[in-house]
């Protein structure tokens, strides 16, 4: 028999008992399950992040036509780059295009390399006073010289629909409204399509920046979950890994977390992004521990995008001051 997992499956069912505790009746579609002695180890499950970002990009147009028909207005999302990067130019392309897919309007702004930090603070500025713009992006990482958090604290935080400044940060550690950090906040969506039960089950989160790192510990925690959080000096990280019932691979090094480190049954999200579409995790080797597990890409990728479209859709509903609740 399979050693129950710490998760919970939308394809199961939850029979009650009399003394009101849950018990899992499964009857769904689970990871392989091979029995080895005593252990039990998992075929990891693919966590789809693409299916989940498109219900999500679908909910936002939808809010967004409610918007266009209410307000005769198209909302809009200002995406700021700086410098020629190839790798941000492209991300900031698939950003516009799902913003226009979704309805919006999409705001181009684009400065050149050697832009210094009050130029670009000038520019975020016009943006914040511009009512036909609901949304600022500012796309990072910002080239030298520019001090990317005094840039990130020009956005209004009705418009920080990234999550990247500190008020949004300090309402996100204290559980308040506000429009999150999209990364964690896509990872808090996927963790709750399927159904990973959160309270009282130990995290590891690897990497602590202020967009992904501490935000998803903080959201975390707010769901009553026991949270680790480690970064680049943390002692004996692979002993501290192998105790994660949910392992959150944040780190920007090409499959660092080794497939030893999971304990079986763990379920383990790859918020990384590597040249060569590799992830912070050893796929590969992580994949039959696992219980569920994020695809690189087509996991947390998606849902990052999603997340943007819908606060920004979210953002323009609040300034117009109309219900567009799901
Ligand atoms: P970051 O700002 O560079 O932070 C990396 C974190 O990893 C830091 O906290 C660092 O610790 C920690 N770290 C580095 N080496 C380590 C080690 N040997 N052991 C333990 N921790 C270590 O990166 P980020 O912006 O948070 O991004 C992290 C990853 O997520 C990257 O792969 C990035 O491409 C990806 N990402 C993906 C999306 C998406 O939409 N899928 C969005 C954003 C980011 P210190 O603080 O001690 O330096």
């Amino acid at each position: 028999m399979c050693l129950r997992r710490p998760i919970r499956s939308r394809t199961e069912d939850t029979a009650y008992s009399s003394s009101g505790r849950s018990s899992l009746r499964l009857t769904g579609t689970l990871p392989a399950c091979i029995m080895l002695g005593m252990e039990t180890a998992y075929k990891g499950k693919l966590m789809d992040g693409r299916a989940l970002a498109q219900r999500v990009l679908d909910r936002a147009k939808a809010k967004v036509n409610r918007i266009k028909q209410e307000t005769r207005a198209t909302p809009a999302l200002a995406t700021v780059i700086v410098g020629d990067d190839p790798a941000s130019h492209t991300y900031v392309r698939m950003k516009r295009k799902r913003c226009e897919d979704a309805g919006m309007k999409s705001v181009r702004v684009e400065l050149p390399l050697g832009t210094t930090t009050e130029a670009l603070v000038d520019e975020i500025t016009k943006l914040a006073q511009d009512t036909s713009v609901h949304g600022i992006l500012l796309q990072h990482p910002v080239p030298a010289p520019i001090d990317k958090r005094t840039a990130f604290e020009a956005i209004p935080i009705e418009k920080d629909v990234d999550g990247v400044t500190s008020s949004t940060l300090g309402r996100v550690i204290l559980g308040l409204d506000a429009f999150k950090p999209c990364t964690p906040a896509g990872i808090m969506q996927l963790l709750e399509e399927y159904s990973v039960e959160l309270d009282g089950a130990h995290a590891v989160v690897i990497g602590r920046s202020p967009i992904l790192g501490r935000p998803m510990a903080s959201m975390l925690i707010n769901a009553h979950t026991t949270v680790t959080l480690c970064h680049s000096r943390t002692r004996s990280l692979p002993s501290i890994v192998r105790t994660a019932d949910i392992i959150i691979a944040a780190v920007g090094k090409p499959r660092f977390v080794k497939g030893g480190w999971v304990k079986v049954g763990a379920v383990i999200i790859d918020a990384g992004y590597n040249e060569g579409n590799i992830g912070d995790v050893d796929y590969e080797n992580a994949l039959e521990p696992a219980s569920l597990i994020t695809p690189v890409p087509g996991g947390v990728g998606p849902m990052t995008i999603a997340t943007l479209i819908d606060q920004t859709a979210q953002a323009a509903a609040q300034q117009f001051g109309i219900d567009a609740a799901d």
